[in-house]
């Protein structure tokens, strides 16, 4: 038997989804199976935003090793227990997505349900109640989980917010300290072999050539192999979700950091707020067809905590993702392989869950395309189950005052939701689909959130009786409610762990 193992893996481009990548194979790989070579070009520059997360990275963070309270620091970053969104239903009206369960399911059946079914009758309050990451959100609070029992204490799930570029400046030190090579430059051509088409080198502006078994393309929107040189194709969903660009800019904090995101629906589009430890990221996501950037400059300036700290700048992109994430010896991560608004920070988590499966398919130099296939195909699963969940939020609205929500509430949308749509407006009943990143508790928040009402409520939601539903769930809500005050502030919370 031959060694026919990849032995040199060339990681083309330095943003979040270069280092990240970088990071991981080293770590996993370690330093003597391959050589492994990041190229970036500091003339270029990253895309610069994606700064807030889902729990999921938590994952990714225990993997590599690193302490949490470094990374929030290094970063200075915030902690993250889920989006609020404003004015996306209707007008006037809030609601949280949090991150972890509702209540907890009783007799087999879920949370939610029994709540739908008092809900209905006016006989319990808002969903929020029954949520410590909504709870705790309200009253700015944050903890690490505890072990207590059944507290709502132990049950706190949460992500981060964090500067984009001190992120990859962060993980660029570990990845150099684990034995990956940077190598800066501005790659000019890409070398193919002849006859395969496979990729042999790419070479750099300064005459600089660099050759791998492997290549992986974390070359942003501009898919330098992927598209530039492989010529994947690229799948277009600006028919379910038309927003085309965005507009970001920094501005200074405010003392009460604000344990999540915010998201407030605008004219055509939404503005995005993620609070840092020294200043706030900000963007409204836009489709162009519906306003034009000045329009769009004048609402974000108008709408900012404090003065802002740059010029606006505008980022163009058209979502969807590439017809094949992985051709030949090329592998795209990051916004290479495609790209769906940031509005459920999922951007990040593609990143990793592309690291995660390119590792469990891990190729030898033969390259078999039965690997490669599987790739293409569970990539593409998953990036379609997310596309469906953004939808969801921009189709169930109550919102006619402008021609965009006109355009959306009225949208085809893809069969798979049309169906979730249908079984909730039915019975209220929400469900995950085989792996799909977002679970029921998900769904049924934006759907209610969103204020979609169904008919009736899920008929198991009788295993208990009236008054005894009552009681747990106003057990429940007082639970959650203390174990939410008995929290430490969020900002108090890291000045003692994690200060900048
Ligand atoms: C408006 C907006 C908001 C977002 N918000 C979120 C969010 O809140 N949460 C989230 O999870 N994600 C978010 N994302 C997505 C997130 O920003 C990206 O997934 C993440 O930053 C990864 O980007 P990247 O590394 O793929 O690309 P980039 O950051 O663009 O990096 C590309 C790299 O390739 C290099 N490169 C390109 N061409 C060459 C060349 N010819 N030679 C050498 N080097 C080259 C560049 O120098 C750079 O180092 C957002 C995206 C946008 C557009």
């Amino acid at each position: 038997m031959t060694d026919n193992r990849i032995r040199s893996i060339a990681i083309v481009g330095g943003g979040t989804a270069g280092w990240m990548t970088a990071s991981a194979l080293a770590k996993v790989l370690g330093r003597d199976y391959a050589k492994i070579t990041l190229v970036e070009s500091d003339a270029i520059g990253t895309v610069g935003v994606g700064e807030a997360t889902i729990p999921q990275i938590n994952i990714f963070n225990r993997m590599l090793g690193i302490s949490e309270n470094d990374f929030v620091r290094r970063t200075k970053g915030s902690f993250k227990l889920g989006i609020q969104f404003v004015d996306w239903g209707r007008k006037g009206h809030t609601y949280f997505h949090p991150f972890g369960k509702y209540g907890v399911d009783m007799e087999g059946v879920s949370f939610h349900a029994y709540w739908q079914r008092l809900y209905q009758d006016g006989l319990a309050p808002w969903i929020d109640e029954y949520s410590i990451q909504a709870k705790a959100a309200e009253f700015g609070k944050f903890m690490r989980p505890i072990d207590a029992g059944n507290s709502p204490l132990s049950q706190i799930s949460y992500a981060f917010h964090f500067d984009a570029g001190l992120y990859a400046l962060f993980l660029r030190e570990y990845a150099e300290a684990a034995g990956v090579t940077r190598r800066e430059g501005k790659i000019t051509r890409v070398l193919q072999h002849g006859e395969s088409g496979f990729i042999e080198a790419v070479e750099l502006e300064d005459g600089g050539r660099i050759e791998a078994d492997l290549f992986i393309d974390c070359s942003g929107f501009h898919g330098l192999l992927i598209e530039g040189a492989l010529k994947s194709g690229y799948v277009d969903w600006s028919k379910y979700l038309p927003a085309n660009r965005a507009m970001a800019v920094p501005c200074s904090g405010v003392e009460d950091i604000t344990p999540y995101t915010r998201s407030t629906a605008r004219d055509a589009g939404w503005q995005w707020r993620i609070p840092l430890q020294h200043r706030i990221g900000n963007g409204y996501v836009y489709c162009s067809d519906f306003i034009s950037d000045e329009a769009v400059r004048e609402t974000l300036l108008a709408n900012l905590d404090g003065e802002p700290l740059a010029e606006p700048r505008i980022i163009k992109f058209t979502t969807g993702h590439r017809k094949r994430h992985w051709v030949k010896n090329c592998v795209a991560i990051g916004l290479a392989s495609g790209f769906m608004e940031p509005l459920e920070s999922t951007s990040i988590w593609m990143i990793q869950s592309g690291i995660a499966r390119l590792l469990s398919n891990f190729p030898d130099r033969s390259f078999n395309p039965v690997d490669i296939d599987r790739y293409n195909r569970v990539i593409t699963t998953e990036t379609e189950e997310i596309r469906d969940f953004l939808v969801l939020h921009y189709k169930a609205t109550e919102r006619t005052d402008t021609p965009f929500w006109d355009y959306c509430r009225n949208m085809e949308v893809p069969d798979r939701l049309a169906e979730k749509i249908a079984v909730f407006e039915n019975s209220g009943r929400c469900f995950r689909e085989n792996e799909e990143l977002f679970n029921d508790t998900s769904w049924f928040a934006v759907m209610t959130g969103q204020l979609m009402k169904p008919r009736t409520f899920d008929p198991v939601a009788q295993l208990l009786s009236l008054e005894e539903t009552q009681s747990r769930l106003h057990q429940i809500q007082t639970a959650v409610t203390n174990s939410a005050e008995y929290m430490p502030k969020h900002r108090d919370f890291i000045r003692e762990n994690c200060a900048a």
